[in-house]
């Protein structure tokens, strides 16, 4: 008789997810909020992936739905359609009792108010502990755990303090331990440097990218402070709900010094329009504004490229003219 392997219990109820696929997934997310009458479209198709271990930040303006995106990643708000996949598991489908184990095990949260996680009238290290503490695991080695912590985010003399003897940036450190205190593979931070001066934000921003080479942990930041461009490895613009551009950075070689004799790395940075899944992409108002764009474009396929064009008739005050822009497609 021939032996054929079976799959186990625990192999056919594991999340399905192979190391090539997106951490995090999600297509043509919508989430609808309803006030009284009004519906309040705060995500309206979003297509976004996130790799494993990567260090990525989201920014965008007020309203443009970031918080949506965050809240709904880590279990605490529902998307009203589309899909959203984490390490393989759908968020869409999943019951009360797997989003409490999803929420305790998986994803680690940052808030810009600190008070959200943090019990002032307890130590540091007390705050650190709270979590293991709930979660039931609490051991000799989860405390050597939370020690590790807080000397990663830069607080080993500090441990003892109570928080309410602690400036806002030293909170808002302890703040990043809490969120790492289960180990979850996945932190989001929502404006974690929102009520930091600069040179604390630039320190907590390097503490991230310090955590990730660490530890492999998934993180997203969610913020509007345009310097985090240079310490994250991508980053991706929402408006109106809607992915619209990606940048990535790269340290490049300067090739004529490195002919020269010496290699001068330098940092640049490659932005790209997000296409959504059915070929659409956003133009920045900015550009329609400057060819008086209203309704439509002339679309023209030239080799390698694609021409938009303005639509002479379409400009208002007489303005003819007949600029274009043109988009190298890579
Ligand atoms: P951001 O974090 O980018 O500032 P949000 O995700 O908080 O944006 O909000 C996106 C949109 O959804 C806004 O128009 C906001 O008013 C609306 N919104 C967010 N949360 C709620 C809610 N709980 N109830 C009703 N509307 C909401
Ligand atoms: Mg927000």
């Amino acid at each position: 008789m021939a032996l054929r392997a079976e799959p186990t219990e625990s192999q056919t109820t594991a999340p399905t997810s192979t190391s090539d696929e997106p951490l995090i997934f999600c297509e043509n997310l919508v989430k609808i909020y309803k006030v009284a009458d009004l519906e309040a479209v705060a995500l309206q198709g979003l297509d976004l992936q996130i790799q494993k271990g990567e260090l990525m930040a989201i920014i965008g303006n007020s309203g443009s739905g970031k918080s949506t995106l965050l809240n709904i990643l880590g279990g605490l708000d529902r998307p009203s359609a589309g899909r959203v996949l984490v390490g393989g598991r759908d968020l869409l489908k999943m019951t009360e009792g797997q989003l409490v184990k999803y929420k305790r095990e998986v994803v680690g949260f940052v808030w810009q108010q600190t008070a959200r996680n943090m019990l002032p009238y307890l130590t540091a290290i007390e705050n650190v502990e709270l979590p293991m503490v709930i979660s039931g695991n609490y051991n000799a080695k989860q405390r050597a755990w939370a020690r590790e912590l807080l000397e990663v985010v830069g607080l080993s003399g500090r441990m003892k303090h109570k928080l309410s003897e602690m400036s806002g940036g030293e909170q808002q450190r302890v703040a990043i331990a809490i969120g790492l205190a289960n180990r979850p593979p996945l932190l989001l931070a929502d404006e974690p440097t929102g009520s930091v001066d600069t040179k604390t934000a630039a320190t907590i921003f390097d503490m991230f990218r310090h955590i990730r080479d660490q530890y492999g942990t998934t993180i997203v930041i969610v913020t509007h402070d345009p310097k985090v461009m240079s310490k994250v490895d991508r980053v991706v613009a929402i408006r109106d709900g809607k992915t619209a551009t990606e940048t990535i950075r790269r340290v490049a070689i300067d090739m004529a010094d490195f002919a020269a004799g010496s290699i001068v790395l330098g940092e640049t940075h490659d932005e790209f329009v997000v296409l959504d899944g059915a070929g659409r992409l956003q133009i920045p108002r900015e550009y329609l504004d400057k060819l008086s764009i209203k309704k439509k474009v002339r679309l023209e396929l030239d080799d390698d490229q694609i021409i938009i064009r303005a639509i002479p008739g379409e400009e208002e005050d007489g303005k003819r003219e007949t600029t274009s822009r043109r988009w190298g497609l890579r």
